[in-house]
């Protein structure tokens, strides 16, 4: 896997998308750093679904938590397009079991969660 890839993300609805380079997860699968609709980085980051740029966890966490999070949803096939994962059951419940919501919601900021040496 490479180890950039560069994503149109949908920040707002009535704003065109800002271009980041992501961290892949899997193919269609990416962490991206949180921005704002002009293109400003906001705190920590974010899983995307590559193919619409969409956001998948509404909270950013640090790096380390959204590689957490990312491992926990790899084994889905994230380069369907989204209205089949949307329908998808397995990836509805694994995108927002307690466990992963619960670990998103633990990582308050990007500032103050330990990250484990050598990450
Ligand atoms: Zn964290």
């Amino acid at each position: 896997m490479s180890a950039q890839t560069e994503i149109a993300l949908k920040v707002t609805a009535d704003r065109p998308p800002v271009r980041v380079f992501g961290e892949p997860v899997a193919p269609g699968l990416s962490i991206v750093p949180s921005v704002y609709a002009d293109g400003r980085y906001g705190v920590g980051f974010l899983l995307a679904h590559e193919p619409s740029g969409c956001v998948l966890t509404a909270v950013p966490t640090c790096v380390h938590c959204a590689r957490q999070a990312g491992a926990r949803l790899a084994g889905f096939d994230w380069t369907r397009p989204a209205p089949q994962l949307i329908t998808d059951q397995a990836v509805r419940e694994a995108v927002t079991c307690s466990d992963l919501v619960t670990l998103l919601r633990g990582c308050a900021s990007a500032y103050t969660c330990e990250i484990p040496e050598g990450c």
